[in-house]
């Protein structure tokens, strides 16, 4: 059994995402998403696409990236 790291569910389906050397433990995408997941700087919204890198910062679309820094950024297609 693995307890999941988000909600202390104990939860024989448990299952584990390994980001950057860490290996984290889930019961379900939704508690994943919730801990893993980074959020647009300028929305605040959770990402879980593929969203907007840029110089180290997240958003969730380019019109959010150009918003926040003027900087021109297009979509993941
Ligand atoms: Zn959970
Ligand atoms: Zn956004």
């Amino acid at each position: 059994m693995a307890v999941c790291e988000t909600c202390g569910n104990d939860y024989e389906m448990a299952f584990e995402i390994r980001a950057q050397g860490v290996t984290h433990t889930f019961d379900s995408f939704e508690c994943a998403m919730h801990t893993m997941a980074p959020r647009c700087e300028h929305c605040g919204v959770m990402i879980v696409g593929h969203g907007h890198q840029v110089d180290g910062r997240f958003f969730c679309c380019a019109h959010c990236a150009s918003a926040s820094q003027g900087a021109s950024t297009v979509d993941h297609a």
